[in-house]
């Protein structure tokens, strides 16, 4: 009875489409998983149909893409309130933010002698969030660069000449909105984030939960961020952050918690209402 909290799908930069996931989540044997995606709730009602009638339980999810003083910071929500219309308002903007992103970056790339069309990236990204490692694919596909890693290096990443700053929010906003929405804020891999300074305030503006079950978590990490779980009062989380094959990031059920927890997090999403409970 072990669940994996952390996944995403083709609804967002995954290579499995919410079915496989499903699928490959059964054949793990795990009792609960939650799809994670950036920015998207998208994979979620798809995933939640194909795990009806199985006996695994399908915990809503998200992963809301913040900065802060130039970190990148993650914030996981879970049992969020997916359906309401000003949730699906304010995840429609943030797509309409990517796009323009995109095309921003074609543009550089455009000027630095790499020309591509926004449609070859919208090919690649599918049903997914289009976003820079859709650009990668395509630069390296197209022979600009040897690997979308390499594309990535040679332009995408912050500095490089395609680089073009995201419109995002940041993770006290993104806190009150999975609130209110119903949902358990969480923070995700605090270990990459190298803020733990920060940690006080997140959990002053509602932060209920840190994920400290993470692959690239050291142990040493692992022991302090249960030391802050036990400090704040917070709830120990944890997932694998599948990707897909090809990425890096280990596979599904690789790295989860106890049954208890998803119980936890349901519980605190009926405390905090309006949730889907
Ligand atoms: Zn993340
Ligand atoms: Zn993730």
């Amino acid at each position: 009875m072990v669940a994996d909290l952390h996944i995403h799908s083709t609804a967002s930069d995954g290579s499995y489409s919410p079915q496989e996931i499903v699928a490959e989540a059964l054949a793990c044997g795990l009792s609960a998983i939650s799809i994670t995606d950036h920015d998207t709730v998208e994979g979620l009602k798809p995933a939640i149909e194909a795990a009806r009638g199985t006996g695994l339980e399908l915990v809503p999810g998200v992963e809301l893409n913040t900065d802060w003083e130039g970190t990148e910071v993650h914030i996981l929500g879970y049992y969020l309130d997916y359906d309401a219309p000003w949730l699906q308002n304010f995840f429609s903007k943030l797509k309409q933010a990517r796009e323009k992103r995109v095309r921003a970056i074609l543009r550089k790339l455009n000027d630095l002698g790499i020309s591509l069309s926004y449609e070859q990236v919208e090919k690649v990204a599918g049903s997914g969030s289009i976003g820079r490692p859709h650009i990668a694919r395509v630069i390296a596909d197209a022979g600009y660069a040897s690997s979308p890693e390499d594309a990535f290096e040679q332009y995408l990443r912050r500095e490089a000449p395609g680089y073009v700053p995201r419109q995002s929010i940041d993770p006290f906003t993104a806190i009150d909105i999975i609130l209110e929405a119903g949902g358990v804020p969480v923070l995700a891999h605090p270990g990459l984030m190298g803020r733990d300074d920060l940690i006080p305030e997140f959990v002053e503006k509602g932060i209920i939960g840190l994920e400290v079950f993470y692959p690239k978590h050291t142990p040493e990490m692992i022991a302090k961020y249960s030391w802050y779980c036990r400090k704040f009062g917070l709830v120990i989380t944890g997932g694998s952050d599948f990707h897909g094959p090809g990425f890096d990031y280990p596979p599904i059920g690789s790295c989860t918690v106890p049954q208890r927890t998803v119980e936890i997090l349901k519980l605190l999403s009926q405390k905090i209402g309006g949730g889907i409970k």
